[in-house]
């Protein structure tokens, strides 16, 4: 099997993995208990809170361990709401492509009387500082932005963005997902209030996630419950998960650069390749893009089809986000950079990471040739473009 879909989620690491095992053997007590074996446990807590405070440059105080970067999401949208409707503010600035659960964090505001404004995310898949600029209101509670998106790989100017909020006063949330563990993140000089991350977008463990919040950033709870997380997320932490994230985050961070640039030139002979398939287009700006996001719209061709294909030769790809497939709607995210529902359709994502080899690049690209041709030689629609009875939509 080639796995190419670590956009929707990565192996964990043989290190992360061998961390948890002793926080299920003989480390199992509860951090809240106080006797020496819960303390063992809570040190085990406090020391992971460390490490990953270290690698996105906050402080300890400031990581909240989550279930992942959904709650982390839907934590961070509704404390900022909360807090700007305890001074009548009620105008949220986001964005048209962020990950449902933004969006659908962002759908529920707006039913609770909240004005959402999403900006254009244009044809690269990048907005501009001056937009966030533009639309902040006296009564703007929240701007959130994402990192870098998780289909397309463009990054955002997210220290810019801000530097803008801060200026403004107003609190500024990026979900930092696909940013974390594969470019630089650093909280205190990109200005970021809230950031959310997930630990099994970076080979670690599924279910366990953080929320930064800075200091002096008030939470609300999603989680009510017991004290744990200072109050702020309540349930018995998952430790094992924690200490698995911990260093998961830890290598990624210490290793950033060489596997950035290992698995950028795997992406670039990908794209290369890829780039060579006539009515093709790269999807997401060309450079200011994730190290290992490679995603394409091929004319004539249906996502899903390719995908069952690609399956067949053992290759695991996505179309679209993991989240919309099962349901026909072309992806929001493709929509979002102005692709025609027809050209959307036909959408490709191959994610990349350090475990990706040449080899198989070579593969991917040999597979996706052949399954590109395969599909458009059956397809009487692409038959009549052919014959110059319709009109190609890319060049
Ligand atoms: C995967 C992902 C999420 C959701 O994270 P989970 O830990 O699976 O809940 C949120 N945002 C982005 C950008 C993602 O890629």
């Amino acid at each position: 099997m080639i796995y190419a879909d670590n956009g929707a989620t990565t192996k964990i690491s043989k290190q992360a993995l061998e961390a948890m095992l002793p926080y299920f053997e003989s480390n199992w007590g509860n951090p809240s208990s106080l006797y020496h074996f819960g303390q063992q446990a809570k040190e085990a807590l406090e020391s992971a809170r460390m490490q990953i405070a270290a690698c996105l440059g906050a402080e300890p105080e400031e990581i909240y361990f989550t279930s992942g970067g959904s709650e982390g999401d839907n934590q961070a949208l509704v404390s900022a709401a909360v807090n700007g409707a305890r001074k009548g503010k009620k105008h949220i600035i986001s964005t048209s492509f962020e990950h449902h659960a933004v969006l659908h964090t962002l759908k529920k505001l707006e039913r609770h009387g909240f004005e959402v404004e999403l900006l254009d995310v244009h044809e690269n898949g990048i907005i501009s500082p001056e937009q966030v600029a533009n639309s902040i209101r006296p009564d703007t509670c929240l701007v959130t932005v994402m990192f870098a998106n998780n289909e397309i790989g463009s990054i955002q100017p997210i220290q810019a963005i801000g530097k803008i909020c801060r200026e403004k006063q107003v609190i500024f949330h990026t979900d930092a997902v696909q940013a974390a563990g594969h470019i630089p993140i650093d909280v205190v000089a990109q200005h970021i209030d809230m950031l959310s991350v997930s630990a099994h977008k970076f080979h670690g463990p599924k279910g366990i996630g953080v929320l930064y919040a800075r200091k002096g950033i008030p939470l609300t709870n999603i989680i009510e419950g017991g004290a744990q997380e200072r109050g702020k997320r309540g349930g018995t932490e998952n430790l094992a998960a924690v200490v698995g994230m911990a260093v998961a985050l830890k290598d990624a961070c210490d290793n950033l650069q060489e596997n950035a640039d290992h698995v950028t030139m795997l992406r670039e002979k990908l794209i290369g390749e890829l780039n060579k398939i006539p009515h093709s287009i790269l999807n997401g700006d060309r450079d200011k893009r994730l190290p290992g996001n490679v995603n394409f719209c091929f004319e004539g061709i249906e996502g899903e089809s390719m995908l069952l294909l690609l399956d067949d030769r053992g290759i695991c790809a996505s179309s679209g986000s993991a989240c919309t497939s099962g349901s026909l709607d072309p992806s929001h995210v493709l929509l979002a950079i102005g692709r025609p529902h027809e050209i959307a359709h036909g959408s490709l994502r191959l994610s990349l990471s350090e475990y990706n080899t040449m080899e198989e690049i070579n593969q991917i690209a040999e597979a996706v040739k052949n399954v590109v041709e395969y599909l458009r030689g059956i397809s009487p629609l692409w038959h009549e473009k052919v014959a110059g009875k319709r009109e190609f939509l890319l060049p």
